[in-house]
């Protein structure tokens, strides 16, 4: 730390992502990327021409795109925020909205936290059940702002959105965010409901289902006024937020919904292949809606399957604290990806 920075950032600790190595070629499983491809008309929006623009600042009012996710989830484009990835819509709604505190659970995406420091939000954990499951009750009318992955992160598991429904009645004095970077694996969205509960924010991401990790967007959904304040904070801070060429990618993405559809039911069946395949080999897994599977096995700490793991060329997320030190958390690959894990696991349990 230089002498230089503004004492409100000294006791920031920074969010770790998950390796993104470049040296070595791994069997990645560790940060829930698609293991296919953008979708054809991806590719061909991503063209010399857009490269040739790039000369041109983007366009700050997100149009095109938000136009085409209007269409999509039937709102029109007032109702929609578009970010440098979802953790830019979780960014702002912290700043925006976190002036009464936020409350999360103490087992969730890992950037809430940092967010709330960041923006010196108070943050009310709420401890998630010994199964893992979230008790809406602890959100039901807490007075601050509620932000919930559902489906959560790591473990994969889900709340219906009827509790949902029920967070943002009993909280109409504060915005609750549902981070739904995951929701197309199986998941259900709260995205119909915003309509009727001005105060409900839905994030979502083109990282995931959408295999746009890369490209770096993410948007959220809601009344037209939360989403005027979170355009207040991007125009404060960069309104060129989303590039071009990650702009017209999106726009493409959201077009080939068939595309997507068909790459999410193959991950959902090979999800369910691997779930069955590590409970057979011994492991605990809880029941993910997720494109990942959150295991432990009862003779190993997740930290040495882990580094065994990656010893032989594959790579999981391995998350350190008190409940989820035994995990791993494993993104669901190709089928040959996965055969590939179940046969390396198998090979450590009996080395
Ligand atoms: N929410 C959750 C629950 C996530 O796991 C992630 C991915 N790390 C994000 C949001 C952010 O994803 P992105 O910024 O790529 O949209």
């Amino acid at each position: 730390m230089s002498r230089y920075l503004n004492p409100l950032y000294k006791d920031l600790i920074p969010y770790t992502p998950g390796e993104q190595p470049q040296n070595r070629k791994y069997i990645k499983l560790n940060t829930n990327e698609s293991p296919y491809p953008p979708a054809p008309g991806v590719l061909d929006a991503v063209n010399r021409e857009e490269a040739e623009n790039l000369r041109l600042y983007s366009d700050p009012t997100v149009m095109p795109l938000k136009e085409a996710l209007a269409d999509r989830y039937d709102v029109r484009p007032e109702n929609i925020f578009v970010g440098n990835g979802s953790d830019d819509c979780l960014n702002f709604a912290f700043m925006a909205f976190g002036a009464d505190g936020a409350a999360f659970a103490d087992i969730t995406y890992g950037f809430y936290t940092v967010f709330a420091s960041l923006h010196h939000v108070r943050a009310d954990i709420k401890k998630l059940k010994e199964d893992y499951t979230l008790d809406p009750a602890d959100y039901r009318g807490c007075g601050k702002a509620v932000f919930i992955a559902n489906p959560n992160a790591p473990t994969g598991l889900s709340i219906p959105v009827s509790k949902i429904e029920e967070i943002a009645q009993s909280n109409a004095g504060h915005v609750v965010v549902i981070d739904e970077a995951y929701v197309d694996f199986g998941g259900e969205s709260a995205v119909p409901f915003v309509k009727k509960h001005p105060n409900l924010l839905v994030v979502q991401t083109f990282s995931k289902s959408r295999s746009l990790a890369g490209a770096r967007v993410g948007y959220a959904i809601g009344s037209e006024q939360v989403i005027a304040d979170l355009e207040t904070i991007r125009y404060s801070t960069n309104p060129y937020n989303i590039n071009r060429i990650s702009m017209a990618a999106a726009a493409a993405a959201v077009r080939d919904r068939a595309y997507y559809q068909a790459n999410c039911r193959k991950i959902m069946a090979v999800r369910q292949y691997t779930k069955d395949a590590l409970e057979k080999l011994g492991f605990r897994v809880l029941d993910s809606q997720a494109n990942f599977l959150f295991a432990e096995h009862p003779d190993y700490s997740g930290k040495t399957m882990y580094e065994q793991l990656k010893e032989r060329g594959i790579l999981v997320r391995h998350l350190p604290g008190k409940r989820t030190d035994n995990f791993n958390r494993i993104t669901i690959g190709t089928k040959e990806q996965m055969d590939a894990l179940l046969k390396t696991v198998e090979e450590i349990l009996n080395s």
